[in-house]
Parts: C-alpha cells; structure tokens; sequence
C-alpha cells in the first residue's frame, strides 16, 4: 500500500495545484452566461418598451381626430345656435355647444397626458437602448478575451497535470474512485500529517490510528472529516 499512498499523495499534489486553474475554467462560461442572460432581459424589456410607446402614439392619434371632430361638431353647434328661430331652440344651441366644449378640453387634457407619456417612453427608450448595446459590447469583448485565456488555461492546466493519467494507473480503482468522490465535496481530499493531529480540521487523531497511518497497510481517512490521510514518514522513506 506504500508505493500507492505515495502515488496518492502526488495526484492529490497535483490535482491541488490545478486548483485555482480549474475553478476559473469553470467559471469563466457561467460568467459569459450570466451576460448572455443580462442583455436577453435587456432586449426584452426594450421591446415591451417599443410596443408601449407605439400603443401611446397609436391613442394620441385617435384622440387627435375626435377632438377634430368634436371642434367641427362645436362649429355645427354654433351655425345652429345663431340660426336659432325659437328661444328652444337657441337653448338646445347652448348645450350644444357646452358638451362639445367640455369634450375638448377633456381631450386636450388627456392629450397633454399622453404627450407627457410619450415623451417620457422615448427617454427611457433611449436609456435603454443605449444599456442594451454596452451590455452587448462588453458580451463580445469578454467573449472574445475568454476565449484567449480559456486557451491559456487549458495549455497551463495540461502542464500541470502532465503525468496524472500515469499517476492514476498506479493506483487501485477503489482508492481512485474514493478520492475522486472525496475531492468533489471538500478542498484538499488528502492530507499529509506528521504528528496526532489533522492538519485538516485539527482534531487530534485517535493514537492507534496513528500507529497504523506510519505503517501504511491501508487507505485511512480522517474520523473526523473523512479526509485521506497520510503519515509524513510514508512519503518520504
Ligand atoms: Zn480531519
């Protein structure tokens, strides 16, 4: 088991110092996502925004043309009333003219409304677009420098790794898929001690353990958070 633990003690060297490597190669596209997703959300919005304001030209629009009508409706209303022939029918002139009248200012208040409105959707339009086309620009200047370092990162990451699969060859399938499960969930999965104590979670190992780590006869982990562990004098013998 020597010969093995000591092959397990530089895979697990080696995996430690491709460490940070790794963990930027991984992050790195959910980064690129994250963006992806930002500028998705950015373009949605814009487009609810376009649709929002052609829906506010759209009513302005017809506004416009009612109060058209009503101010000719006012003119009619007029010509009636001047041409009254009774009392009567001055008097149904009157209202006449009062109904168009509180119509048109109604609809010239509720045009000053939209006018507002839209002038106010075409301002945060534009601040949009313009966040929309800098979260586009910097989508494409990250994914275009990723891919540089993503390359970097894998020539580095293969340096450093050279020599695993020779590595992993030595050792039984068991302590390798032991390890592998291990390393998934916690950081540095073996660990060399050289007193009692795990140098890990710094608990103080049972004394027989201890005993049976300097005689490396089998794989141990650590009682206390199940880490590998390996005695300092089996590695360097
Ligand atoms: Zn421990």
């Amino acid at each position: 088991m020597r010969e093995e633990l000591v092959a397990l003690a530089k895979l697990a060297e080696m995996d430690n110092s491709a460490r940070d490597n790794e963990s930027e190669l991984k992050q790195i596209p959910e980064h690129l996502e994250e963006l992806r997703t930002g500028v998705q959300t950015l373009e949605t919005m814009l487009a609810q925004e376009r649709e929002q304001l052609t829906a506010a030209e759209q009513l302005k629009t017809e506004q416009s043309s009612e109060l058209k009508d009503r101010a000719e409706g006012l003119q009619r209303a007029r010509k009636k009333a001047a041409q009254a022939a009774s009392i009567r029918e001055a008097d149904a002139g009157e209202r006449e003219i009062e109904a168009n009248r509180r119509i048109i200012k109604e609809r010239e208040d509720e045009l000053g409304r939209i006018g507002q409105a839209i002038e106010a959707k075409e301002a945060s339009l534009a601040e949009r677009e313009k966040d929309f086309e800098e979260a586009k620009s910097v989508l494409q200047s990250e994914e275009q420098s990723s891919k540089t370092r993503i390359t970097k990162l894998e020539e580095e990451r293969g340096k450093l790794l050279n020599g695993r699969d020779e590595l992993i060859a030595r050792l039984p399938e068991t302590v390798v898929k032991r390890y592998e499960r291990l390393r998934t969930g916690i950081r540095n999965a073996v660990i060399i001690i050289n007193d009692g104590t795990c140098t890990a979670c710094r608990m103080a190992l049972p004394p027989q353990l201890t005993i049976e780590l300097q005689r490396a006869d089998e794989l141990h982990q650590c009682p206390h958070c199940r880490r590998i562990l390996i005695h300092k004098n089996v590695i360097e013998d």
